[in-house]
């Protein structure tokens, strides 16, 4: 991401513009500081009393509260009049050491001018003065990560004047004091200085409510706010070694040079870099004049949205307080009233209120999020904005509004966020209960959110633990320093998988993906010690025991002490679970209407990664349409087969060898038919053994003996070969094609287990579509040796059965000299799968089990990765080698089918890219599948309009 850093400045080094001025009262306003104008000719935007020189499509220029603004002033909605600076200002002050272009201090004069005239109050204006606010707005939203100033143009003179236009002392005063206390702390940098310090403001309102023994702001008279003001300038004078601006000009160019610096606040910054907004956009700064809620019994203000942001209902949404500014709605100090309410209180305003309601959503065909004021019984409307909504109101605004036709399917489709359909995919933690265990004080640890949903339940510390607790009924967290595929059946009897090492591909990351199991892995913090099954979280003082309960989020990575309640999901109790009548799920219809216009639209075909009939029936549930990659290793860890796959890899001769796969023959032939008869003729790719071999070894000298016991040979004989098997760099070792070109045994067994259990299912009147696919081929002549053995395999069952089946051999790309020849990889394959965790690994050298310790500063503290690459593809690299394998193989082959089987297979935006480089699938795990479905029609609809909510 090229980024123009805007970061190196303090906030703090910014903010002196105001103090460096001249502070004399003669000095009119400190006009600020000239340089050239940036190209864009326009850079102030007025809006309201008639004219918008703006509209929504300029976000980029106006930030989202100014472009819509000007909207609302377009569309003739009580907009007060003002005025937006643009964003390219922000990058000038930025990049010519704050200031300002030249022509500036004019444009902001003549608006200033243009809102007087329209309110019919003066700027500074003793008798009857303008006031305005400085807002802040960037081009994404970005909820009170920077700042804004109300109630600006108000000093001891032009108070006076207040007092006259509300009749109301104490109200005057109260915004007075409002005033000096906000450009105090934003613009002159009153604030608390350590971190147990109290905001210094407070501090003084809290000793004058002691001095006149009372309790509550509001008890305070008109003469105690004055007093406040007062105090509140001789603190900042005091502290911060500036007398507070009288001059409301002084004032506003203070304020907006406050507001363009509080781009690059620290909480501004910490919240682009969560929500990946580049530090680049700037802010934009609108002034408006200022309308007040608090003005008298017939005023108000409130918040509102045009449909229930919770549900989705086609409700109109909102809270509202009379007599109250906005910020007393948030405080919480009163409880504002439903919006509803309004109608009794103002039947009138809520009128104007319900046709604005549908004035917007018709016009911006969304559900749009609103903040009003009522000003002595006149409506304004102060912004709007998409709403931010959850996962099921997303999906169920997108289809209503389609079917009210407000928008078309594809818009519909284009408005749901892939990722967010997890949401509606797995439990999650109750948010309530959440923040108890929070506020607890029981959050342990974070690590990486590896796989998604929510689960609570008993700390394992042992596979067989896991089982024989699961066993027992009990919910189960398998805790692990890291797992292996010895672990497979305890995981697959565990909720959730914690583990201390590994990243986002390693063994304990995918398969709790393929099974559908929480997982947070590589969560350092994890002391484990097996011996004594007990846990320690570094900087912590708990000792958690086996059987102790511990809840994880796989969608943060939050670890936390004892139970935490969820909420399953309707979608998994009626295709999965089975527990639930479609009829009787209605966020399941949604669903199921969402995905319904998506397959419509989508190129790419979906398919699943899944090594076991269950995982098939999950995957075909969730709309699958074949397998893409059935690892078989892990099939070696089902019920009786460890064994005879101990004593293959063990054999000394290629006798033993064969002896001990005749066993496993029978076994992985009854688990290809298992597979083949649940994906009922949908393309089953099926690969050859990968991992490196000592994976499935006893590596305690007590397993070790009791295998030696079982085979009825010496246990040195068997601890010497486990030795022998050793590797220093295992996943750049003995394994993928490499075993089955050593042992060439090895895939004869294989392929004939996958075409026998073909032949079988095929008689038994089911279709099948077997793909046999070898992994990690970076020459032509690994994948030719393989695919001799599976041809000639093949002509061999067909010549026993009698039966004939169409079958493909293809290969892997997943190292680099794969991709790089693969005009002769494609000469012998007929269809590529690409393996992005490998190919991830190989091409940046980075090792996808050891890499969160550094890949997550790297792509949170250093930037050198936009997200973690082996989540999300790392285009530039990665994705290139795709694109040289793509064409290079399509010029030797024009038909080769190619598909993507590595993690990223279900990461939206790698979904986007797959179908840009022409894939005909991608694969990925069942849970992800609807969110690969949904990927591949964004792909097709483009960016446009995708995920309006953030738009
Ligand atoms: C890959 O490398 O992308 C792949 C799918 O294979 P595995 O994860 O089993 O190594
Ligand atoms: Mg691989």
């Amino acid at each position: 991401m090229a980024r123009r850093s805007m970061k190196q400045k303090s906030p703090q080094k910014q903010r002196p513009i105001a103090q460096r001025r001249d502070r004399t009262k003669a000095a009119a306003h400190a006009a600020p500081a000239v340089k050239p104008r940036p190209k864009q000719a326009r850079v102030v935007f007025a809006f309201g009393g008639g004219r918008a020189d703006g509209n929504a499509k300029m976000k980029n220029l106006l930030g989202g509260k100014g472009a819509n603004l000007a909207e609302m002033a377009g569309l003739g909605l009580p907009v007060p009049p003002g005025f937006t600076i643009s964003t390219d200002v922000c990058t000038y002050f930025y990049e010519h050491g704050n200031t300002y272009p030249t022509g500036l201090d004019r444009d902001v004069t003549r608006q200033l001018a243009r809102v007087e005239e329209l309110v019919g109050r003066g700027f500074g204006d003793p008798q009857n003065p303008l006031l305005v606010s400085v807002r802040s707005g960037a081009r994404a939203s970005m909820p009170g990560m920077m700042d804004t100033i109300l109630n600006l143009g108000l000093n001891d003179e032009t108070v006076q004047g207040l007092i006259e236009q509300s009749g109301d002392r104490r109200f005057a005063y109260d915004c007075y004091r409002r005033f000096v206390q906000m450009y105090g702390d934003i613009a002159l940098g009153l604030k608390p200085e350590t971190k147990t310090e109290n905001d210094p403001f407070e501090a003084i309102i809290e000793k004058k409510k002691h001095e006149r023994g009372v309790r509550l702001d509001t008890e305070l008279t008109a003469d105690d706010l004055r007093e406040l003001v007062t105090e509140f300038k001789a603190a900042v004078q005091q502290r911060r070694g500036v007398e507070f601006p009288d001059d409301p000009r002084e004032q506003l160019w203070g304020a907006i040079g406050a507001v363009f610096g509080s781009w690059n606040n620290p909480r501004a910054i910490a919240y682009r870099k969560l929500n990946n907004i580049p530090d680049d956009w700037g802010t934009a700064v609108s002034v408006q004049a200022m309308v007040f809620g608090n003005m008298g019994a017939d005023s108000g203000t409130g918040v509102a949205f045009t449909r229930d942001p919770a549900t989705g209902a086609n409700d109109f949404y909102g809270e509202f307080l009379m007599n109250a500014q906005g910020e007393d709605v948030v405080a919480g100090i009163r409880t504002p009233l439903p919006i509803k309410d309004l109608e009794r209180e103002n039947p009138k305003i809520y009128a104007q209120l319900l046709k604005i309601r549908r004035t917007l959503e018709r016009h911006y065909r969304e559900m749009m999020d609103i903040e009003f004021t009522i000003q002595q019984g006149t409506l304004y409307m102060l912004q709007c904005r998409v709403g931010k909504r959850t996962a099921v109101a997303s999906v169920r605004t997108a289809v209503d509004m389609a079917r009210e036709r407000l928008i078309t399917h594809s818009e519909a489709v284009s408005r749901v966020e892939p990722e967010r359909l997890n949401e509606l995919l797995r439990p999650v933690f109750a948010p309530a209960e959440k923040s108890r265990a929070i506020s607890e004080n029981r959050l342990l640890a974070r690590g990486l959110n590896a796989g998604p949903g929510a689960a609570t339940g008993r700390v394992a510390f042992h596979a067989d633990d896991a089982e024989e607790m699961a066993a027992r009924g009990e919910a189960v967290i398998l805790t692990r320093i890291e797992t292996s595929p010895e672990d497979i059946r305890g995981m697959n009897a565990a909720r959730g998988i914690l583990t201390a090492r590994g990243g986002m591909t390693s063994h304990a990351a995918l398969v709790a993906r393929q099974m559908g199991k929480v997982c947070v892995a590589g969560c350092e913090a994890l002391l484990i010690d097996y011996e004594s099954a007990t846990m320690r979280m570094a900087g912590r003082q708990e000792v958690i025991r086996q059987g102790d309960y511990l809840s994880i989020d796989g969608f943060t990575g939050e670890v936390f002490l004892g139970e935490v309640a969820n909420t399953p999901s309707e979608i998994v109790q009626v295709l999965i679970d089975r527990t639930l009548e479609p009829e009787k799920a209605p966020v399941y219809q949604l669903y199921a209407q969402i995905m319904k216009w998506a397959d419509r639209v989508r190129r790419l075909g979906v398919r699943a990664n899944a090594d076991q009939p269950d995982q098939c029936t999950q995957a075909v549930a969730f709309g699958a349409e074949g397998v893409g990659l059935c690892r078989t290793e892990h099939m070696f860890f089902g019920e009786g087969k460890i064994g005879p796959m101990r004593e293959m890899i063990l054999s000394e001769t290629v006798e033993q060898r064969r002896a001990a796969l005749a066993k496993l023959l029978p076994l992985q032939r009854a688990d290809f038919e298992g597979i083949f008869r649940e994906m009922n003729g949908r393309p089953v790719t099926i690969r050859t053994i990968d991992p490196p071999l000592h994976e499935f070894l006893p590596h305690d000298e007590a397993e070790q003996r009791a295998l030696a016991a079982e085979m009825g040979i010496p246990f040195e004989r068997v601890r010497d070969r486990v030795a022998a098997l050793h590797e220093v760099n295992p996943m750049l070792g003995f394994r993928g094609c490499r075993l089955g070109i050593v042992y060439p045994e090895i895939t004869e067994m294989q392929a004939r287990a996958i075409f026998e259990a073909a032949v079988a299912v095929k008689q038994a009147g089911t279709p099948v579509e077997p793909e046999v696919m070898i992994p990690l081929v970076g020459h032509v002549k690994e994948l030719k040796l393989q695919e001799e053995i599976v041809r000639r395999v093949a002509a061999e069952v067909v010549r026993d059965t009698g039966v004939r089946f169409k079958y493909l051999v293809g290969t892997m790309i997943e190292v680099p000299r794969g991709a790089i020849s693969a005009d002769e990889i494609g000469s012998v394959a007929e269809f590529f799968s690409f393996g992005t965790n490998d190919l991830t690994q190989t091409t940046l050298g980075v090792s996808r089990d050891d890499a969160a310790r550094f890949l997550v500063p790297y792509v949170d503290k250093f930037d050198i990765y936009p997200k973690d690459p082996f989540q999300s593809l790392d285009q530039a690299g990665v994705g290139a080698l795709m694109q040289i394998a793509v064409e290079k193989g399509r010029a030797a082959r024009p038909k080769i089918k190619m598909g993507i089987c590595g993690e990223h297979g279900g990461d939206p935006d790698s979904v986007i890219f797959c179908d840009r480089l022409g894939l005909d699938y991608v694969s990925c795990s069942p849970f992800r599948v609807p969110i690969a479905r949904l990927a591949a029609a964004h792909a097709v609809l483009g960016a446009a309009g995708s995920g309006g909510e953030n738009a």
